[in-house]
C-alpha cells in the first residue's frame, strides 16, 4: 500500500484543478456516464429497487463470509485450480513469485486488477527480473507513462489523445497521431506479441461464485480473456469480499456491476473461468490458481459501523457522480481506490490518521449512494471515520485529528441548541460582520480559522434582522 499523506493530497488536488485537459476529460466523464448509470437502473426489467436485493445479498454474503469463501474454495479445488488465502500483501507476493518461478517466468501479462495495484504487483515482478505487461488499454497507456491509475475503470481518463499519440511514438515508437483507431491498432500489435511469449497472465476477479467455484472477469477489450487463456498459468487475485455464495446472485450482481461500471446491460467479454482447460479443450491454461486476499479486509469485517463496506462491486458508479472526485480527479487520492469508495476504504485500509483528507474531502451531498449498484451507505460511514478523527478511537489506532476544531464545534453544537444564546450570537455576528470586507453586499473575506470557506467565492452577511426578531415585530405574517 502506498504512503498517502494529507499534504499529497493537497498538493495533487491543488495541481488537479489548475489541469484543464483532466477538468474537461473529468467533466465528460460524468456528464456521460452519470446520468446514463441511473438510466441503466431504471431501465433494468426488476427496476432500481434490484440494488437494493443486491444490497441485501450483499449483506447476507458477508455476514457469512467465512462458509462461503470455505465453499468457493472447496469448488475451485474440485475444478482443478489451486486456492491461496493471503493474509497480507506480502504473503500474495510470495505466493505469485514462487508460481512465476517455478514456470521460470521471463513474462507476465496482467488483465485490468485493482487487487494487484494494491499489493504492488508489478514492482514485485520487476524487481525479480519478471517483466510485466499491463494489457487493458488504459493500463498500458499508464503504464508506459509510469503513472498511477486515476479511475477504477477508467485508468487513463487524465490524459488526452494527444498525450497518448505523443507517448506512443516516444515509447514504442510509432509516428505521432492523434486518432484512437491508430493508437488502439498500434497497442493490439503490441500486446499481440506480449500476448504470445507470456508465460503467466495475472487477473482480477469482479466476482466469484462459491456455488460453482468460479471467477468472472469482465471487459470491453478482450484483453483479460487472452491474458488468462494464452499463458499456461492464471493466477487470479481477488479481495477476500468479492464473492457471491450462489449462481443466482452473482447473475444480479454482475448485471449491476456492468451498468454502474459503464451503462451496460452487459460487458463486451465476460468470461467466467472455473479452473486450469479440461483435456479435451483447446484454450485456456494447464495450471489455474486463485489467490483470495485478506489485507485488512478481516478487520473492516470485524467492525459492524464499516462491514457495509465490503459490499462494495468496485463497479466506480461513484465516482461517476461524485462533485470531488469530479473536480480532483482520482491521484489526489492516493493509490489505488479514488473517489467515494476510496474516502471511505484507503482511511481504513492505509490508516485513518494518515488518510484524513480523503474523508473529510468528501461533501456528503449522497450522490455516491445513489449511484452505487449495490446501495452501500457511503454518507454514513465518511461521518463515522469524521467522528473517529474528531473523538478519537483505540480500536483503529485514530488520534484526535484537531483538538481545537473539536472545541470550536462543540461551542456550536452548544450555540445552536440553546435558543436566546443562538439569537445572541447572531446580533453579535450582524454587528461584527460590518468590520469585514465587502464585495457589493456579500462578505469577501472571513478571518481565521474560517478563512478558507472565503478563499475562492464571498459569503451571504447574516440577515441585519433574524427571521425570528421579524416574526416577533410582526414583519412577517
Ligand atoms: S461503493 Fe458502490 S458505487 Fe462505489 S465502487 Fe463500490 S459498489 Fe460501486
Amino acid at each position: 500500500m502506498s504512503e498517502i499523506t494529507n499534504a499529497d493530497y493537497i498538493a495533487e488536488a491543488k495541481k488537479a484543478l489548475n489541469d484543464p485537459v483532466l477538468q474537461n476529460a473529468l467533466a465528460d466523464l460524468q456528464a456521460r456516464f452519470g446520468r446514463a448509470t441511473a438510466l441503466a437502473y431504471r431501465n433494468l426489467p426488476e427496476g432500481p429497487d434490484l440494488r437494493l436485493k443486491a444490497h441485501d445479498i450483499r449483506a447476507k454474503t458477508i455476514e457469512n463470509l467465512d462458509v462461503v469463501l470455505e465453499t468457493l474454495a472447496e469448488n475451485v479445488r474440485k475444478n482443478g485450480g489451486h486456492v491461496f488465502f493471503a493474509y497480507d500483501t506480502q504473503a500474495a507476493l510470495d505466493y505469485c513469485l514462487a508460481t512465476a518461478r517455478r514456470h521460470k517466468v521471463k513474462l507476465a501479462v496482467k488483465g485490468k486488477s485493482m487487487v494487484s495495484e494494491e499489493i504492488g504487483l508489478n514492482t514485485a515482478l520487476i524487481e525479480n527480473g519478471i517483466e510485466v505487461a499491463e494489457t487493458d488499454l488504459g493500463e498500458y497507456i499508464i503504464q508506459l507513462a509510469g503513472e498511477r491509475p486515476s479511475h477504477i475503470i477508467a485508468p487513463a481518463i487524465h490524459k488526452s489523445r494527444k498525450d497518448i499519440g505523443k507517448l506512443f511514438a516516444d515509447k514504442i515508437r510509432i509516428p505521432y497521431t492523434d486518432d484512437p483507431p491508430r493508437l488502439t491498432r498500434a497497442a493490439r500489435k503490441a500486446l499481440r506479441e506480449k500476448f504470445l511469449a507470456a508465460g503467466i497472465g495475472f487477473s482480477g476477479c469482479n466476482i466469484a461464485c462459491a456455488e460453482t467455484g468460479h471467477i468472472t472477469t469482465v471487459s470491453n477489450e478482450g484483453n483479460i480473456r487472452m491474458a488468462t487463456t494464452m499463458p499456461k498459468v492464471h493466477v487470479a487475485i481477488m479481495g477476500m469480499e468479492r464473492v457471491a455464495a450462489r449462481l443466482e446472485d452473482h447473475d444480479v450482481l454482475l448485471r449491476l456491476l456492468c451498468r454502474g461500471a459503464a451503462a451496460q446491460n452487459m460487458a463486451t467479454y465476460v468470461s467466467y473461468v472455473g479452473g486450469p482447460r479440461y483435456l479435451q479443450q483447446v484454450d485456456g491454461p494447464d495450471e489455474f490458481h486463485l489467490v483470495i486476499l485478506d489485507n485488512g479486509r478481516s478487520r473492516i469485517l470485524a467492525d459492524e459501523e464499516f462491514r457495509e463496506m465490503l459490499y462494495c462491486i468496485r463497479c466506480a458508479a461513484c465516482l461517476n457522480v461524485c462533485p470531488v472526485y469530479g473536480k480532483i480527479g482520482g491521484h489526489a487520492y492516493g493509490h489505488p481506490y479514488s473517489g467515494p469508495v476510496g474516502a471511505v476504504v484507503m482511511p481504513l485500509m492505509a490508516g485513518i490518521n494518515r488518510s484524513k483528507d480523503l474523508c473529510q474531502g468528501e461533501t456528503l451531498c449522497g450522490a455516491c449512494q445513489d449511484a452505487c449498484s449495490v446501495n452501500i451507505d457511503l454518507p454514513r460511514m465518511l461521518l463515522a471515520l469524521r467522528a473517529k478523527l474528531a473523538d478519537g478511537d483505540a480500536n483503529w489506532q485514530v488520534s484526535r485529528a484537531s483538538i481545537p476544531e473539536k472545541g470550536i464545534y462543540t461551542l456550536w453544537s452548544w450555540i445552536i441548541q440553546n435558543r436566546r444564546v443562538y439569537e445572541l450570537f447572531l446580533r453579535l455576528a450582524a454587528l461584527g460582520q460590518s468590520l469585514l470586507p465587502k464585495n457589493r453586499d456579500l462578505i469577501r473575506r472571513l478571518p481565521p480559522p474560517m478563512g478558507g470557506w472565503t478563499r475562492n467565492r464571498d459569503i451571504q452577511p447574516v440577515a441585519k434582522k433574524s427571521f425570528m426578531d421579524r416574526w416577533r415585530s410582526g414583519d412577517i405574517e
